[in-house]
């Protein structure tokens, strides 16, 4: 398995696995759903390229293991022609996780669907985008986080707050958040947004995440170095 560009490959959703000549496909749904039509394909590329397994993710990400190297560029074909959205790896944002929100959950105040396109189509901040490091941004629909808005980079909910004698909606956002061995909970901005005013932040940070930050450095420890009130300064804070 020599010349083999393990990275690009990575990019594509293809991974490694640890029994050589394994690769594992990640793919993506939209805010994390998938149609029929996606699903059916799956189990058919799964059945087909794999060993029948798939595997669902933390990240709502469905994954196919023990798809040989030489059936990769089949698989490809297969996932484009389902319309199904290749997930990614490496130093690359990740997939944006979204709970339901409006769309069916009873608690749900805001789309998370159209937040969800909004970051992808209006600032163009996909899952695969090169970064120093890995990166991740959660959407919640109500306070109750259930994507864990506190564990990632960035991390959204929606929520009810007084305005005059009625009530508006406005979002939450936590910067900050990630997992790994060197776990860091995001911390909560102390002022709320509105909806055009997350995804400037959203991108400000972005951006400045992709200026700054060194090889391997996650958003929490460059918050650190670079100090929280300079920062969020340097963010339009
Ligand atoms: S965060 Fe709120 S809106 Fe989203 S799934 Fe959980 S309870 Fe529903």
């Amino acid at each position: 398995m020599k010349d083999i560009d393990y990275d690009a490959l990575n990019s594509e959703g293809f991974l490694r696995q640890k029994q050589e000549g394994f690769f594992l496909l990640r793919a993506r749904g939209e805010a994390g759903n998938y149609t029929r039509e996606q699903f059916l394909a799956f189990a058919e590329i799964s059945k087909r390229y794999g060993r029948g397994i798939i595997h669902l993710t933390t990240r709502q990400g469905l994954e196919i293991p023990f798809i040989r190297f030489e059936d990769i560029e089949n698989v490809k074909r297969d996932i484009l022609k389902a319309g199904i959205q290749p997930g990614t790896s490496g130093p690359r944002m990740r997939t944006t996780t979204a709970c339901p929100g409006s769309s069916w959950c009873k608690r749900g105040l805001i789309d998370t669907v159209s937040l969800y396109k909004r970051i992808e189509g209006e600032l163009g901040i996909r899952c695969g985008t090169e970064l120093p490091h890995k990166f991740k941004i959660a959407l919640s629909g109500c306070p109750n986080k259930c994507t864990r808005a506190d564990a990632s980079e960035i991390g959204i909910h929606a929520g009810l707050e007084a305005s005059g004698p009625a009530r508006e909606i406005r979002y939450t956002v936590y910067l900050g958040g990630c997992g790994g061995k060197a776990p860091h909970m995001g911390f909560k901005l102390d002022k709320t947004f509105a909806e055009d005013e997350v995804l400037v932040l959203v991108k400000n940070v972005v951006a400045y995440y992709k200026e700054k930050a060194k090889p391997r450095q996650r958003l929490a420890l460059l918050i650190k170095e670079t100090g929280r009130g300079i920062f969020l300064k340097e963010v339009g804070l």
